[in-house]
């Protein structure tokens, strides 16, 4: 039905469009396909025996009903204290009480945006950027502005300029293993983030799915850990990459008098996360071994990047660059001159290969050369068939 013959609809839906990451999955799922376009994690390294024992015991025994009940906006108090004890774990020192689950960090998301913008607010952002979040900014009536950026992410002399020039409300990013890229913003650069944001009085967004996928190298302090960040920082995680995405079980770590605000936004959305995937999430963090699990994914995540490094020269032409991800799931290639990623896509699906185009990922003046590679859904040797394929179509 074509949207003339509707009533009216908001504003705000105007500039909006449909993820086309998401329109992409639809084609990709197609048999035979080898596809690098979707960011999913490895279905076959699920664990399905730890969650279903999981789930198993929390519908048993008397608090099998408490476990199908409505809920606390906040979330489960177990699940908060165990979520809380990981971040500070892992050097981000949180209270039960600064912790908000959220069902996904897709909804962390809406949920900044809806407490924290008004229309015309200015947030930043990296160029490129991950695309849904540039479609929750955008909905809230946002002026969403790409702060320059190289090999190693935000510039921070740009950064500094642009801050005295717009005046944002917030800069949003993904500073670990980003989406789409796979940079990481080193130690000195988080620094120099956390010290305008002290300086100019803006919100920092650290979108954090990844972190924990880490291939080589040390890990690196949150930017939210940062002295200059406190009370300014707003921290995004989420079970989606390192347990299973259908969960849609998120966290938000946030200064506390925030999190009421955030609550009462959440409370709007959906009165609570599922409390039943709550309890379950919180019996999983409790029983099962987690970090072995990550080992293992990490372990396998990694020969799959390394097959995608090592297939690539072969597979494009001279003078391609492309990222050389520490962690992730993501490598982003630019092709040389001016070759057109979008319509190069339906040569490489009708041979049974799939990316994303890089230009949706930018806010202003796109790369059409660009394109995102996946390495996580596929072998080695489905990753160094793939890129044969697509050898064909980029040389
Ligand atoms: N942030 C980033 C950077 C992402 O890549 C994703 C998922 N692709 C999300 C947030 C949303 O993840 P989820 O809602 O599954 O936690």
């Amino acid at each position: 039905m074509s949207t003339s013959t509707l009533p009216a609809l908001a504003t705000r839906m105007a500039g909006v469009t449909s993820s086309p990451v998401r329109d992409l999955l639809a084609l990709t799922t197609r048999p035979g396909v080898i596809s690098f376009a979707g960011g999913l994690p490895a279905p076959e390294l699920f664990d399905t025996d730890g969650l279903r024992a999981a789930f198993d015991r929390v519908l048993s025994g008397p608090s099998a009903r408490r476990n199908l009940q409505y809920s606390p906006t906040e979330g489960d108090p177990g699940l908060r204290e165990l979520l809380a004890a990981r971040l500070t774990g892992r050097g981000l020192p949180t209270e039960p009480d600064g912790v908000l689950v959220t069902t996904g960090s897709q909804q962390a998301l809406t949920l900044v945006a809806a407490t924290l913008l008004d229309p015309g607010s200015v947030v930043l952002v990296e160029e490129p950027a991950y695309l849904s979040a540039l479609q929750c900014f955008q909905l809230a009536g946002a002026r969403v502005l790409p702060v320059p950026c190289d090999d190693d992410g935000i510039d921070p002399a740009a950064l500094a300029e642009l801050v005295v020039r717009a005046r944002p409300r917030l800069l949003y990013l993904v500073p670990t293993f980003s989406n789409p890229t796979g940079r990481t913003l080193p130690a000195p650069r988080r620094r120099a983030v956390a010290e305008l944001a002290a300086q100019h009085g803006f919100w920092i967004v650290e979108d954090d799915p990844y972190g924990e996928l880490r291939y080589r190298g040390a890990p690196l302090t949150p930017i939210s850990a940062l002295p200059e960040a406190e009370g300014r920082s707003l921290y995004l995680g989420s079970f989606s990459k390192i347990v299973a995405p259908g969960m849609r079980l998120g966290w938000l770590r946030a200064p506390r008098p925030a999190v009421g605000r955030l609550t009462v936004a959440k409370q709007a959305a959906d009165l609570h996360t599922s409390t039943v995937d709550q309890a379950a999430a919180a019996e999983y963090l409790r029983g099962a071994d987690l970090e072995g699990h990550l080992r293992g994914l990490c372990g396998a995540y990694r020969l799959r990047r390394d097959a995608m490094l090592a297939a690539l020269p072969s597979a494009t032409p001279t003078g391609t660059r492309w990222t050389d991800p520490d962690g992730g799931m993501f490598v982003w290639l630019r092709l040389p001159g001016d070759a057109d990623a979008t319509r190069l896509l339906p040569l490489a699906l009708r041979r049974d290969v799939a990316f994303v185009p890089g230009a949706p990922f930018y806010v202003e003046a796109p790369d059409p050369a660009t394109l995102r590679l996946s390495f996580t859904t596929h072998t080695p040797e489905e990753i160094t068939e793939g890129l044969r394929r697509l050898g064909r179509v980029l040389t």
